[in-house]
């Protein structure tokens, strides 16, 4: 499909999602900062955390506001966390991977609607060792969206499969596996279990947006993952055996390298046997 559109008609489509992209994660840094705090994400304006002078239009640029500002408030000079850039160049550049992977599709549209939603989830858990319910539900009422695509329009080809139920099984595969996980952590540990509920719900929605295969290959992955940078940091000491470290941050990585080549590393897979 992504053939047929003219050479400059698709550059205009990068630009247009990149820059698409770097507005959204300014959106993000707002969402990240005040949904741990129970505050509304769309009032008041933003302002600096420290002295609350309300920003200027220029300040809000994505990025750029950040370097002209040289990365401190214009009014009382306390440093601007870095993690507002860094969110807003990864939304941008997230977009634009997603589109140069499915193009203009309905896979690109699911999966721009579901990492937007995992990065917030990220930053916050990272943070607060939380997963708020408010983004899961949000990542759910996506992922009945796209459920009702399949079933209703056209198949859709994450699932890799025409049967209904395929993302019915994906909202409980993965999510089933670690809540038997976390109800065993909890009968030895009692309430030091190791994983959290938050981990549970957040496949859920993934779960609908991934079909089942993908969603376990993404339980694999973040396990994977969780485990390789678990070991690295306790080896360089960064953490010792006794601090939790949250385990959504993999869960999403994890997620966006299945929802990309997923299906590719499946058929690699099989065709290997
Ligand atoms: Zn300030």
């Amino acid at each position: 499909m992504i053939n047929t559109l003219s050479s400059e008609f698709q550059l205009f489509i990068k630009i247009f999602l990149f820059i698409t992209g770097l507005c959204v994660g300014s959106f993000l840094n707002v969402c990240i900062y005040r949904i741990p705090l129970e505050k509304s994400i769309v009032f008041p304006s933003s302002g600096c955390p420290n002295c609350k002078e309300k920003l200027q239009p220029r300040d809000m640029i994505p990025v750029l506001g950040y370097i002209f500002l040289r990365g401190k408030c214009r009014n009382c000079k306390e440093p601007i966390s870095i993690q507002y850039p860094v969110v807003e160049l990864m939304t941008g550049i997230i977009w634009l991977i997603v589109y140069l992977r499915y193009g203009l599709t309905a896979e690109t549209a699911a999966l721009l609607f579901l990492y937007t939603v995992l990065i917030p989830v990220t930053f916050i858990d990272l943070k607060h060792m939380i997963i708020p319910n408010g983004l899961v539900l949000t990542g759910l009422a996506g992922g009945i969206v796209i459920f009702l695509y399949h079933i209703l329009y056209k198949p859709f080809s994450l699932y890799d499969s025409t049967k209904w139920y395929t993302p019915i099984l994906g909202m409980f595969s993965a999510s089933g596996i670690l809540l038997v996980i976390a109800i065993i952590g909890l009968l030895i540990y009692g309430d030091d279990g190791a994983m959290g509920m938050g981990d549970v719900k957040l496949f859920i929605p993934i779960g609908l947006f991934l079909g089942w295969k993908l969603t376990l290959l993404a339980l694999f992955f973040s396990i994977m993952i969780g485990g390789i940078i678990s070991i690295i940091l306790l080896i360089f000491r960064i953490k010792d055996r006794k601090s939790a470290i949250p385990f959504g941050p993999f869960i999403v990585i994890a997620t966006m390298l299945t929802g990309l080549y997923g299906n590719q590393i499946l058929n690699w897979y099989l065709n290997f046997f």
